[in-house]
Formats: C-alpha cells, structure tokens, sequence
C-alpha cells in the first residue's frame, strides 16, 4: 500500500524571532525576524506576518534576498495588526509564511538603466530591489531612485539613504519641508523631471500609495515610458495570499499570485486599479 505523503497546511506560519526594532519614522518601523527554519524570497515577493492573538497581515521584505539568516519587514502602523506589532518588544515569537506572489523583473531589468519612484512606507519593498541590484554592479550600472515623504521627518531610512548616495543617483522631495530641508519640496512625481531619464531603455518601478502610483504612472507615460515598462506594486486587500480567498482581486487577476508586481501594460484596461 502507498503512504500518503503528509501535507502541510499551507494556512500554518512557521515561527520568526523578533530581534530586533528599528524606528525608522514616528509611525513606521523596520522588524528583523529571524525565521525558525530556512526562509528564502525573491525581491518583490511578499510574506504573511502572525502577530499572536492579533491576526496576519501581508509585507514585502525591505532587506536584500541574499540575506538569508534575518528578514526586515518595514511596517507602518495603520491598524490592527500592524498597531500591535508596534508594540512588540525583541525577543518575542511571531509567525510567518510565505513567500508569495510575483516579485520584480530582475533578468527583464538587466543592463537597463533602472528609474526607482517610492512615497512614503512604500521605500521599503524598493530597499530590497534596490540592495538586490547593488548586489549585481555588472548587471545594473545605472541605478536612480526617486523618494517622496510627506516631511523630513516622515523619510523613511535616513541612517542608510547618505551611503546609497555613493552608489546611485537619488533625491529627495517632501510634501512639506522644514527650514533646514534642502532638497525638493513637492510632490514626488516632481523629481522626474529634474534626472536625465534613457526613455528608450530604462525600466520603471513604482510603489507607493495608490494616488502617488497614479501619477507617477502618468507623469512617466508623459514622457514616452511605453506601459510594458512601468511595474507597480499593486497592495490590494489581501487575505489568504494562496489565490484562494478572492479579496485582492484586480480584475482578471489575484493580486496574491499574479502580483503583487504587475506591468501596467497588464493593468491599463482595468477600470478601478488605483483604489
Ligand atoms: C503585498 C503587500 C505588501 C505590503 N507591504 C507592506 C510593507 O512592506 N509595509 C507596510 O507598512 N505595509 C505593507 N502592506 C500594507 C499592509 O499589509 C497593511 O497596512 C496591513 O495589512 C494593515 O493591517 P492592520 O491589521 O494593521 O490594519 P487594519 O486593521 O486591517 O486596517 C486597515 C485599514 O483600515 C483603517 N482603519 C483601521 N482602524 C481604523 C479605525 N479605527 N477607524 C478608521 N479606519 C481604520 C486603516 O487606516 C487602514 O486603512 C502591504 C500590503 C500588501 C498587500
């Protein structure tokens, strides 16, 4: 007779070890977890977070897929799940599962010069993409990234943006500037009219809220971006993250497994993509 393999209920997170607590902005806060058993992910793909006793929520890892004993989540606080998490303290045991979905492009991307737009939290899947391309100097030489924050206060990842600053080239804009700020005041889209941008050859990555992906995403089909090389991160109301449940639905597609990274060229014929 044939034994049945055992099937591991795909709903059981494993266990994650907090370790760590980095406040990052008033609101927002980067979680090392160490995971209980070997965890991998691809840049772009996301992962369900248990905070006992509270629920799950999805996040897209902000740290480098090359790094594989830790994995920063960098989480704004906005309800439930993500208020309790804030006041988690090191040491304690969460849950995680996953990975999920469909992250960035990379072998699309190589040897394309790469124009990254994030606005507020949502820096941190580009943390990720970003450390990934910096982890590959011969495959992406030409790396811009373009960062809106409602305030300087509200810019997330200041300790690390001066050493990117060695490496690529980024600028800064707030809603909102203070009088020491220096750099731009204004809404994000803004800055992509201060870089030189290869239209030809560059591909486009935005995340952020919807209203800032809408017009991030007009500004670049402005300036001749053709729609198969604009990516979105589109973080509809996720659920079960196994294409089951049907709450992230964007159209024809799961957001969970046919995203969360779409081409708006897949997405321009939807109507309501940007709620
Ligand atoms: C693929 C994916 C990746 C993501 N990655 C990240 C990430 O890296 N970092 C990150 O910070 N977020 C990320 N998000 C968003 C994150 O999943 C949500 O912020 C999170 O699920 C919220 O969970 P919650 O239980 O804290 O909020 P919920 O309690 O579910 O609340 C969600 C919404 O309800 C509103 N709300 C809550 N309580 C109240 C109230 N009392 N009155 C009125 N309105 C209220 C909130 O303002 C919010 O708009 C991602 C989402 C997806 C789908």
């Amino acid at each position: 007779m044939h034994s049945v393999p055992a099937m591991r209920n795909p709903y059981l997170p494993s266990r994650a070890i907090l370790r760590e607590v980095i406040p990052e902005t008033p609101a927002i806060a980067t979680f090392v977890l160490e995971p209980s058993e070997p965890f991998s992910f691809a840049t772009g793909e996301f992962v369900q977070l248990t905070v006992p006793g509270v629920g799950e929520a999805p996040f897209t890892p902000s740290s480098s897929p090359s790094r594989t004993e830790t994995i920063d989540l960098t989480v704004m606080r906005i309800g439930t799940v993500t208020e309790r998490l804030h006041t988690i303290a090191p040491g304690a045991i969460l849950g995680i599962r996953g990975p999920y979905g469909r992250g960035y492009p990379l072998e699309e991307m190589k040897g394309k010069p790469i124009v990254l737009i994030g606005g507020g939290v949502g820096l941190a899947p580009l943390r990720s993409l970003l450390l990934a391309l910096l982890d590959d100097p011969a495959s992406f030489s030409r790396i811009t990234l373009l960062y809106g924050a409602r305030t300087p206060e509200d810019i997330v990842y200041k300790r690390l943006i001066p050493s990117w600053r060695e490496r690529i080239e980024l600028r800064l804009s707030v809603d909102r500037g203070t009088p020491e700020w220096k750099e731009t005041v204004g809404v994000v889209t803004i800055l992509l009219d201060q870089v030189d941008l290869d239209v030809a050859n560059a591909v486009a990555i935005v995340c952020g809220p919807p209203i800032m992906m809408k017009f991030a995403t007009i500004r670049l089909l402005d300036k001749g971006f053709p729609p198969e090389r604009i990516y979105l991160s589109m973080e509809s109301n996720m659920s079960c993250g196994i294409g089951q449940c049907r709450h992230c639905t964007v159209g024809p597609y799961y957001a969970c497994k046919d995203g969360p990274v779409f081409a708006y060229a897949e997405l321009s014929g939807l109507s309501k993509i940007w709620v």
